[in-house]
C-alpha cells in the first residue's frame, strides 16, 4: 500500500506582507528587492528617523520606494503613518481619503527601534481613534507597554489588559491589528475579539523561543521586540497561524539592522528575514501538517481584513534544499552586511523564481 508522499510543490495566490520596515537610503534599495520578489504588497513601517507623520512625508517615502524597485518588479507599498502625541484628526483624514495612509501605527513611546516620539498616553490621542473609527482606518500596534518596571516578557500581555482591552471598549468600531504577537495570552484575546481585531505573526516567532538569545552566548542575531518568549507560547503561535482562522495574518517585521548596529553594547531590536520569510513559513506549515492552510494566511485574511482585493497571481514553492547564506551584503560604500534569519540553516522550500 502506497503511502500519501508529500506535497512536492505548492502553488498558491501571491502573497503580501502586512508588517515589515524597508528602511531608507541604502539600506532601502538593498532590502526591497528581498521582499517584492514575492510580496505583491507590504505595509510599510514609519519608524524612520524622523518619522512618517505626514501626507507629504508618506508621499515622498512613497515614491523612494517605488524608484528603488528594480525595474519589471511589481510591488505596491501601503504606507502609514506614525501616531505621536499632538498629530492632527485632519492630517489622518487627508492622508486616508487621498489614498495615501492604508493604516496608522501607534507605538508606545521608546517600545521600539525609532519610537521615541511615539504615543506616551493612549486617552491623549482618543480624537485621533475616534476619527479613524468614524472613517473605518485600522489601527495598526506595537502592542507592548513601555513601563520599565514591568519585565520585559510581560510587556504584551500586561499591554493587552492595561490598554488594548480598554481601548476597544472605547472604540467598538474601530479596526486594530495587534501586531507581531507573541503570546498565547494575545492569541486568546484576538480570538474572543475577532471581526474587529485581528493579528499579524512573524516567522521568527514560529521557529525560536527566547533560548535562541543565549544559545552558547549572547546572540543578537535573535533578540527583536517583542522579544520571544517561552516554548509554550511559539507553540501557541503556530497553532494560531496555522488554524486558517481569518483573525491570524502574515506580517514578517522583517527589521533590518547592519551587523555592527546590532553587535554593538547596546545591539538594536529586529530580525532581518525577507530574504527567506515565504520559505520559512512554509517549512512551519508544512510540519504542522497544514500546507493547505498557508494561502488562507499569506494571501487571503490580510486582505479581507483590510478590505483590499487578493492579488490575482501566484507564486510557486518547491520542496528544495535551499541553504540560507550566512550574510546579506548591502553592497554600500560602508560595505556593510545583514545576518539574514536562518543564516547557515538548510530551509525544505525554495521560490521558484521567475514565476
Ligand atoms: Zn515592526
Amino acid at each position: 500500500m502506497a503511502l500519501n508522499s508529500p506535497a512536492q510543490k505548492l502553488i498558491i495566490r501571491q502573497p503580501d506582507d502586512w508588517h515589515v520596515h524597508l528602511r531608507d537610503g541604502s539600506i532601502l534599495e538593498a532590502v526591497l528587492s528581498a521582499t517584492s520578489r514575492v510580496f505583491g504588497r507590504a505595509i510599510v513601517m514609519p519608524n524612520l528617523q524622523p518619522p512618517i507623520t505626514s501626507v507629504e512625508a508618506a508621499k515622498s517615502y512613497r515614491e523612494r520606494i517605488l524608484s528603488s524597485l528594480s525595474s519589471g518588479a511589481d510591488f505596491t507599498p501601503l504606507m502609514t503613518v506614525f501616531l505621536k502625541d499632538g498629530l492632527s484628526p485632519d492630517v489622518i483624514k487627508q492622508g486616508w481619503h487621498e489614498g495615501v495612509f492604508t493604516a496608522a501605527k501607534l507605538y508606545p513611546a521608546h517600545s521600539t527601534t525609532n519610537s521615541s516620539d511615539g504615543v506616551s498616553d493612549l486617552i491623549a490621542i482618543d480624537s485621533l481613534l475616534e476619527t479613524m473609527e468614524n472613517i473605518d482606518m485600522p489601527l495598526l500596534i506595537h502592542g507592548e507597554v513601555n513601563d520599565p518596571h514591568v519585565d520585559i516578557f510581560d510587556r504584551e500581555e500586561v499591554f493587552i489588559e492595561r490598554h488594548l482591552a480598554p481601548l476597544l471598549s472605547r472604540h467598538p468600531g474601530l479596526r486594530v491589528v495587534l501586531e507581531h504577537i507573541t503570546t498565547e495570552q494575545a492569541v486568546q484575546f484576538v480570538e474572543a475579539n475577532a471581526g474587529k481585531l485581528a493579528a499579524t505573526i512573524t516567522p521568527h516567532h514560529l521557529h525560536i523561543n527566547r533560548n535562541a538569545m543565549f544559545l552558547g552566548g549572547i546572540r543578537s542575531d535573535f533578540y527583536c521586540l517583542p522579544v520571544a518568549k517561552r516554548e509554550r507560547h511559539r507553540l501557541a503561535l503556530r497553532k494560531a497561524a496555522t488554524s486558517g482562522k481569518k483573525c491570524f495574518f502574515l506580517g514578517t517585521d522583517s527589521a533590518p539592522h547592519t551587523r555592527a548596529a546590532k553587535e554593538s553594547a547596546c545591539g538594536c531590536a529586529g530580525i532581518f528575514n525577507a530574504p527567506n520569510a515565504l520559505e520559512s513559513y512554509a517549512e512551519v506549515f508544512d510540519e504542522e501538517g497544514a500546507l493547505d492552510r498557508l494561502e488562507a494566511f499569506a494571501s487571503v485574511n490580510g486582505p479581507s481584513f483590510y478590505g483590499l482585493p487578493l492579488n490575482k497571481k501566484t507564486v510557486t514553492l518547491i520542496r528544495q534544499t535551499n541553504i540560507v547564506p550566512l550574510v546579506f551584503e548591502l553592497l554600500n560604500k560602508e560595505n556593510e552586511k545583514l545576518v539574514p534569519f536562518h543564516a547557515g540553516e538548510t530551509l525544505q522550500w525554495k521560490l521558484e523564481e521567475n514565476n
